[in-house]
């Protein structure tokens, strides 16, 4: 199989510019000047950049156990659709969750000859599971997540400090990498609960406070085991300085931030509209406008989904009642739109889009083949077209529930391929382990 693409506007690692993507045997082999290209090549339109394949480091796929809110078809199908050449899934919601080896095999087994898009897995740093660190990393894992307050499902609990530095002891042991859900238990229980339709109800109960104190504890540990840290899903910009200090005096830690963070605010969140609902809450624009802020900044590196869909039921779009919903947002096939919608309006360019949405995810996660177009690396390829203007309304996604739905996006993907094949569907990805290109 050989492809090459050339466009008027390639994005590479080294800025934009008119070029020739040779590929042979799924992989890149040459990125030449445009006319540097044989009589088959596809030339793309004058309207489509050429983009790297994303890398969506944050997808709950929730397969098998609860199969029914998303599953590895649905998932990777709509991933393809958006532009996202790889997922990582998250270990939670599925059932069982992915905290020992032997749960990862179960998880691979049940994705393997399902999916159109290449998937990678996270395992999960849980009470008393300290032992299953390292043979998940030498298993394949990306690296594990944990959370700092209850997850929402009861199979996956929280670490508390002790736990979190035995989980982090081994993370620094394997060179490995462990992801944390920064919101702090006491400061939620503290905040007073949810109380039916009322967003302002909902964001009081999980306040910014509770990130802050949560990243605090997260730093403290990484400090003193020296271990790699990740914090996912960053809503709260006043937490930033405190991120920043930790990376001055030399703690490895970095963030990610989500669609929904950069595109919605507090102050327009209908009264009763769940569909908004996840933890942590989406803030007040002052947070949205600093994330935007800290992403051109290189403050925070990643955007990623955490796409995290459930059935409509649970969703309890019948009574919209934000104690009773369950929190997460899908957004899997739409989040390289709704990002570029944002940055085009800030000033900002496909190519930090690029960074933020396929080489840091691809570099998080350890994944060398993924994530820029470059020699030797996967010839998964994305035409964009940045200046085409649509709206949101059926998605791939096995539940049409989204925050999105109607909203007019800038941005749409035209084309994809995975390691050089255009992709239409099929189950042609692959299951990915961390550090194999
Ligand atoms: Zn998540």
């Amino acid at each position: 199989m050989t492809l090459v693409v050339r466009a008027r506007r390639v994005v590479t690692p080294e800025g934009e510019r008119p070029a020739a993507v040779h590929t042979a045997g799924g992989r890149i082999t040459a990125v030449t000047a445009f006319d540097d290209a044989p009589p088959g090549a596809l030339t793309l339109p004058d309207d489509e950049v050429l983009l790297p394949g994303l890398v969506d480091s944050h997808v709950h796929v929730n397969e098998p156990g609860r199969t029914e809110w998303e599953g590895f078809a649905s998932a990777t199908r709509a991933a393809a659709a958006g532009g996202v050449t790889t997922i990582v899934d998250m270990p939670l919601n599925s059932v069982p969750p992915t905290t020992s080896v032997e749960a990862l095999h179960v998880k691979r087994r049940a994705a393997e000859g399902q999916v159109a898009v290449d998937v990678a897995f996270w395992g999960g740093a849980v009470p008393g599971n300290a032992d299953q660190v390292r043979p998940l990393h030498a298993a394949g894992v990306v690296g594990v997540k944990c959370f700092l307050l209850d997850s929402g499902v009861p199979e996956f609990p929280p670490l508390d400090d002790a736990g979190l530095r035995a989980a982090l002891a081994e993370v620094a042991a394997a060179d490995g990498l462990l992801v944390a859900h920064c919101e702090d238990d006491r400061v939620v229980a503290a905040a007073p609960p949810p109380a039916g339709t009322s967003y302002a109800a909902f964001l009081a109960s999980r306040p910014a406070a509770a990130e802050e104190t949560a990243i605090g504890r997260l730093v403290a540990a990484a400090r003193e085991t020296g271990a790699r840290v990740h914090v996912v899903h960053l809503a709260d910009a006043d937490a930033l300085p405190l991120l920043r200090r930790a990376r001055a005096e030399g703690v490895r830690v970095s963030a990610e931030t989500c669609p929904h963070y950069l595109t919605f605010a507090a102050e327009e969140v209908p009264d009763g509209a769940t569909s908004f609902k996840c933890c942590p809450p989406i803030r007040e624009a002052a947070h949205r406008e600093a994330l935007w802020a800290a992403l051109a900044d290189d403050d925070v590196e990643l955007v990623v989904s955490d796409h995290s869909p459930c059935t409509p039921e649970l969703k309890r779009l019948d009574v919209g009642d934000f104690g009773l919903a369950w929190g997460g947002i899908a957004s899997l096939q739409v989040a390289l739109p709704v990002v570029w919608t944002g940055a085009r309006a800030r000033g900002l360019t496909l190519g930090h889009l690029a960074r933020w949405m396929a080489e840091a995810p691809a570099r998080l996660a350890g994944l060398p083949g993924k994530g820029v177009i470059a020699v030797g690396r996967d010839a998964d390829l994305v035409a964009f077209a940045p200046e085409e203007r649509w709206t949101v309304t059926t998605l791939l996604h096995r539940h049409p529930v989204t925050p999105y739905a109607g909203r007019r996006v800038t941005g749409a993907v035209r084309r994809t391929w995975l390691r050089g094949e255009p992709v239409d569907g099929a189950p042609r990805g692959r299951l990915l382990r961390r550090g194999v290109p």
